[in-house]
């Protein structure tokens, strides 16, 4: 959230399943789309799109 020039998220009150406050969109009219947060999101979990732009679905492999 510090690495985000535009302060467009913050820390939410919530616990993930991991126990983690994970980031929260507070401002989203401020992104600019620099892609920040996805690059330095250690988990994976943020990604950014553009307004009507349908959002990534990760894909998950079956070990059996
Ligand atoms: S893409 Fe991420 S780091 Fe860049 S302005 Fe938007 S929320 Fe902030």
């Amino acid at each position: 959230m510090e690495y985000c020039p535009r302060q467009v998220l913050e820390v939410s009150i919530e616990f993930n399943a991991k126990g983690y406050h994970p980031p929260r969109v507070a401002q989203p009219e401020r992104c600019v789309h620099c892609g920040f947060c996805q690059m330095i999101c250690p988990e994976f979990a943020i990604w950014t799109t553009l307004q009507g732009e349908k959002a990534p679905v990760p894909e998950i492999k079956n070990k059996a």
